[in-house]
């Protein structure tokens, strides 16, 4: 076993709004070293740190659009988001759920502040990820894994020092239970303070960490803390993540898919026939129907 070792330990670029109810820093793919290619299966993380919202009657949010080609994963931390799409999909992600649906061949969908949540306002934070589908896969049909937190499986840490939730893939012996396309890895690690976690992982697994909470120590060495992204080279399969306090920290390696991308706005296809075939078939209702 050797040690993959850390290649960056990245800052948060200047937030951006998505529609008026996402505040979010964009790590893959804008940020240097964190493109399409690099960070596959991984094609984009939107990480929404922890924002106040005020009050608001009509619910912030992002209205109706489409998506072709992979997979949106939302990781609620803080507030609560309803979601809808054309295949019927819906539903609330609350605090410490994740949503993982499938676009493949084409959804419509749209994601608001749930509406009680939203007349009160709080703390929200949230990760979307989207993971992207092999190339014979990309034209499957849409689906959606509703994965509530009481749910999700979690391996306790030795001497009471937090756990591992367990979304997709496998830590240790406990399987998650999201299904994936293609190999991959994600947790949640809920580390107490001075806790130390191991990993293991295929050297050649495309792996980063992101803090949500707290401050971490990788590997007895380099220090990352709240809201950094932390990315691990290719050159090893273990490392180790220490909590220097009270740690949340989501934890993503992913077998890279090595296929062409080609990607515009909300569809990642192999070809720019391909994404021109999309906005076709977009513009030509194929995506379904759903009400704003
Ligand atoms: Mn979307």
């Amino acid at each position: 076993m050797t040690t993959k070792t850390v290649e960056a330990v990245i800052s948060p670029r200047e937030p951006h709004f998505v529609g008026d109810g996402f505040r979010v820093h964009n790590f893959i793919p804008s940020l240097p070293n964190l493109s399409m290619k690099r960070m596959s299966p991984f094609i984009l993380l939107d990480y929404n740190s922890k924002y106040n919202f005020g009050p608001r009657e009509t619910p912030r949010g992002v209205g109706v659009h489409p998506h072709r080609g992979f997979e949106t994963v939302t990781i609620a931390y803080k507030g609560k988001v309803a979601h809808h799409d054309s295949s019927g999909g819906g539903g609330i992600i609350a605090e410490g759920d994740v949503q993982w649906m499938t676009a493949a061949s084409g959804v419509l969908h749209k994601e608001f502040h749930e509406k009680e949540w939203s007349k009160k306002g709080g703390d929200f934070q949230m990760v979307q990820l989207w993971v992207n589908l092999p190339a014979k896969d990309k034209m499957s049909a849409p689906k959606y894994q509703a994965l509530e937190h009481a749910k999700i499986p979690k391996v306790e840490l030795e001497n009471n020092g937090g756990l591992i939730e367990v979304i997709a893939g496998k830590y240790q012996a406990t399987k998650g239970e999201a299904t994936t396309f293609t190999p991959l890895h994600l947790f949640n690690a809920k580390l107490k303070k001075n806790a130390t976690a191991t990993f293991e992982f295929p050297s050649n697994y495309n792996t980063a960490l992101l803090v949500i909470e707290g401050a971490i120590t990788v590997n007895n060495k380099e220090v990352a803390p709240t809201n950094h992204f932390v990315l691990m080279k290719n050159d090893g399969e273990a490392f180790s993540i220490n909590a220097t306090e009270d740690t949340i920290v989501l934890v993503l390696s992913g077998e890279p898919i090595n296929e062409p991308i080609a990607s515009h706005g909300p569809f990642v296809m192999n070809t720019p026939n391909e994404l021109v075939q999309a906005f076709e078939d977009y513009n030509n209702g194929k995506f379904g129907v759903l009400a704003d």
